[in-house]
């Protein structure tokens, strides 16, 4: 080892999480969302933790490939759908379920040459103003692939703005109704808040992502903190550096924090270089030697400053957490103006990671 920082991916944290998750949606089927490399935990590192799972979501082909060259043999959802109508054949050979959005996408797999039909995620537009069909077109657009010898089993899909929030379903549900009148398909409709906190939306399939990795969906732990759910990730590393300062001293890069007494400051080897965010302010929770303690200073690439006030004990090569199971990361996240999502798919490719 070098550089003291690790990553440490706790699988059994990711095998319970996806209980969790099952025990709320108890009578749906579940897509374990993997997109961004698995939240930024690594697919190939962790897809068999989660394999327990009815289906794995996700956005990538090469992220769909590797499941399925790896062994994964039952459902993959591309999110997104196919981006170019040149894709069908890698999806065919696959088989990919693959969401659809868009006009042009029924077009082309009308005109598509394939060996078995796919299963389409029909993609309704609930509010969110991104992708998909807006209610009054999706009859009409189940219709069409309804005639379509490439066209399998067909669900109704949608995606919530704001699931975390107790009024969030209601107009978006609303739509929904409208739109699914008279079809008799699936529906799949709940990311990790609804899973959670809106049983209402369960219907067949539930689409859970970050409360797999032990996060909270609205960014506030307190939120899931009675939910059992334990973090996959923990960014670890070392003091690297003490500073004993007096009053008036300045602390890295412009000086943004002034020491006001005599204080000891740690130097950690984690910095924005790592995936940790750079906008953390002082006052940031930090974990130094089975304490917790603050972030002071500015976050620079390879560094950064703590406040070793709290922790007398402490000195070079003491144990440092940055987030995990003691700092959640949706703290830091909070702290840093961003949430747990942002962090966890931002740790950065040096960062050494060790599977347990
Ligand atoms: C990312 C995503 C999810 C999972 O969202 P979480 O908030 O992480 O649970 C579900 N559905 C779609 C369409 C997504 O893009």
């Amino acid at each position: 080892m070098s550089r003291p920082i690790v990553a440490t991916i706790d699988t059994s944290a990711l095998r319970h999480n996806l209980a969790v998750a099952r025990q709320a949606a108890p009578r749906s089927r579940l897509w374990s969302v993997v997109k961004a490399n698995a939240y930024g935990h690594g697919l190939a590192r962790v897809w068999q933790s989660l394999s327990a799972t009815d289906g794995f979501a996700l956005l990538g082909l090469e992220e769909a490939i590797l499941l399925r060259e790896s062994g994964w043999n039952k459902p993959i959802l591309l999110l997104e759908g196919f981006f170019h109508a040149d894709e069908l054949p890698i999806l065919d050979r696959y088989r990919l379920t693959t969401s659809v959005h868009s006009n042009w996408q029924i077009q082309a797999l009308a005109k598509a040459k394939l060996s078995a039909p796919l299963d389409i995620y029909l993609k309704m537009n609930s509010g969110m103003n991104r992708l998909g069909f807006q209610p009054a077109q999706v009859h009409q657009a189940w219709q069409k692939l309804k005639t379509l010898a490439n066209v399998g089993e067909i669900t109704l899909m949608a995606h919530f703005a704001e699931a975390e929030s107790s009024a969030g379903i209601a107009e978006p549900m609303a739509r929904i109704e409208q739109a699914a009148e008279g079809l008799s398909c699936p529906r799949s409709l709940a990311n990790s808040a609804a899973t959670l906190w809106h049983s209402e939306t369960h219907f067949d399939w539930v689409r859970p992502g970050i409360i797999l990795y032990g996060a909270s969906p609205s960014g506030d732990w307190q939120d899931v903190a009675s939910s059992g759910l334990r973090p996959a990730m923990t960014l670890n590393c070392e003091v690297i550096g003490i500073q004993s300062l007096k009053a008036g001293d300045g602390v890295g890069y412009g000086a943004r924090y002034r020491v006001t007494g005599e204080q000891r400051i740690g130097v950690v080897a984690c910095g924005y270089a790592d995936g940790y965010p750079r906008h953390a302010p002082t006052g940031t929770p930090v974990w130094v030697d089975g304490i917790r303690t603050q972030v002071v200073g500015a976050v620079s690439m390879d560094m950064i400053t703590v406040d070793l006030t709290p922790c007398p004990q402490s000195g070079i090569g003491s144990s440092v957490e940055m987030w995990g199971q003691n700092i959640k990361i949706d703290e830091v996240a909070k702290a840093a103006g961003t949430v747990g999502y942002e962090l966890m798919c931002a740790l950065a490719p040096r960062v050494p990671v060790k599977v347990i």
